[in-house]
């Protein structure tokens, strides 16, 4: 480590001041409140000496600008596709994409959509489908890839609606709302063919595609010796076109991009791109950013890297699973998803039990974690299946130490052997859409 960042644990009795402040939602926390951070791992990432260095490259020219063409060369590289859209990160990407694509009463299928995804989808007036395997939704299955595409439920999908109504097939990678868990290379295979069948463009959204590659490099047959860059071609090759938050497997603390190889659809999302984010040639970002991009990009599919990152997942893991803390398991890429129904079994669905957990575990110890819950999926799937209930301890790349992770096993341990205490909360105050960011809550009564 080359640069250090203070960090301060706040006494007690400010954490309960700083509760009360944030209407108990840790996303309105001020982050000098919070010890060790585990919100999120999206953008979050420490930047290497070289993702620096690359900073100090900048052209900030507003068109053509060269560190755009490294940008652009090197994602061609990475994934094939031959045009790419920089955004200022993945939510803009989604907006560029789905705007276009994603009309009033169509259905957009994928494995599981993230909150935004998801969000993205209906602004446009869209259905979104989860269809995710069967073991996805059972938190204790041990199954290698349980971010697998139900490919036989696609199918009657795309043979019931048809192209008309289906405008993208998409695949997360890895399933981020599941517990960060990996799409196998064969399911890809299969979900290609059957949106080639239907005439479907599958997309991919490649936020922790080299994650993904990873656990295919590990699980699947015959892809011990094939490289991170290799696999990830092999999975790249099946699909149309993707998004990415670079804020994830980019490695930087901002940045995205639309990537297609349907030039017309390129070309209207220069247009939408320049209406709301910038200049193609810089998206929204400063160009600077767009050279850590490149690099990080890179350092992204290196084995080392990847073995220590998911490698500290599964140290926390196991210092879970030694206290008989229950979580979603296998662990996934980033972050150790707790099963809060096995957590807080005394809590009714009502009382929001994930969000429950999250106050208490800040309230412990000053560790930020997030609800993935009936609060940030309220309603449920529209196919009727309940939310899963976690909450998730996503790990930022690069950041933390083994130290910090057994502080927070320590935590969640001390919060485990009072768990029958814990009591509920309510939302008292709920905006319509992506209401986790901004809802308030209170103690049940
Ligand atoms: C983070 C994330 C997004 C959105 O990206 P932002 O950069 O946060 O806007 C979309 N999909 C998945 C799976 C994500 O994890």
């Amino acid at each position: 480590m080359k640069v250090v960042e203070r960090i301060r644990l706040p006494p007690p009795e400010e954490r309960e001041a700083a509760l009360r402040k944030a209407g108990y939602n840790l996303f309105q926390l001020q982050s000098d409140d919070v010890y060790i951070d585990l919100l999120t791992d999206s953008g979050t990432s420490a930047m290497s000496d070289r993702q620096w260095a690359a900073m100090m490259l900048g052209d900030e020219s507003y068109a053509g600008s060269r560190n755009f063409a490294h940008f652009e060369s090197t994602v061609r590289e990475l994934t094939g596709f031959p045009h790419i859209i920089p955004a200022h990160q993945g939510r803009a990407a989604e907006n560029l994409l789905f705007s276009m694509m994603a009309k009033p009463g169509t259905i957009v299928p994928n494995n599981m959509h993230f909150d935004t995804t998801r969000a993205h989808v209906e602004r446009n007036g869209a259905k979104a489908v989860n269809l995710a395997i069967a073991e996805a939704y059972d938190l204790q299955s041990p199954y290698p890839f349980k971010g697998n595409v139900d490919v036989p439920r696609l199918e009657q999908l795309l043979a019931h609606e048809g192209a008309a109504k289906v405008p993208l097939v998409m695949v997360t990678l890895t399933n981020n709302t599941g517990g960060g868990q990996p799409v196998s290379l064969a399911n890809l295979i299969e979900v290609q063919r059957a949106c080639r069948v239907a005439g479907v463009p599958l997309y991919l959204d490649m936020c922790r595609w080299a994650e993904n590659a990873f656990f295919i490099r590990e699980r699947e047959p015959g892809m011990g010796a094939v490289s991170i860059p290799e696999i990830g071609r092999r999975v790249f090759d099946l699909a149309e076109g993707a998004t990415m938050s670079a804020k994830k497997d980019g490695l930087v603390n901002i940045g995205g991009f639309v990537a297609t190889r349907d030039a017309a659809l390129a070309g209207r999302l220069k247009e939408q791109l320049i209406l709301f984010e910038g200049f193609p040639t810089y998206g929204g970002l400063a160009r600077r950013d767009l050279e850590a991009a490149s690099v990080g990009l890179r350092e992204a599919c290196d084995l080392d890297y990847l073995t220590h990152r998911i490698g500290q997942v599964r140290y926390l893991a196991a210092l879970l699973e030694a206290e008989g803390v229950p979580f979603v398991r296998p662990p996934g890429g980033h972050g150790i998803y707790l099963d809060v129904a096995r957590f807080l079994p005394h809590l009714p669905t009502s009382e929001l039990p994930g969000q429950s957990l999250v106050i208490e575990l800040y309230r412990e110890g000053a560790v930020r974690t997030v609800e993935v819950g009936a609060v940030m999926f309220g309603d449920g799937e529209s196919d009727g299946h309940a939310p899963l209930e976690l909450v998730r301890l996503a790990i930022p790349r690069r950041v933390y130490t083994s130290a910090h992770l057994a502080y927070v096993a320590d935590v969640v341990r001390r919060v485990w052997e009072r768990r029958d205490q814990v009591r509920g909360v309510r939302m008292v105050e709920a905006p319509e859409r992506l209401r986790h960011f901004l809802a308030k809550f209170a103690p049940a009564v």
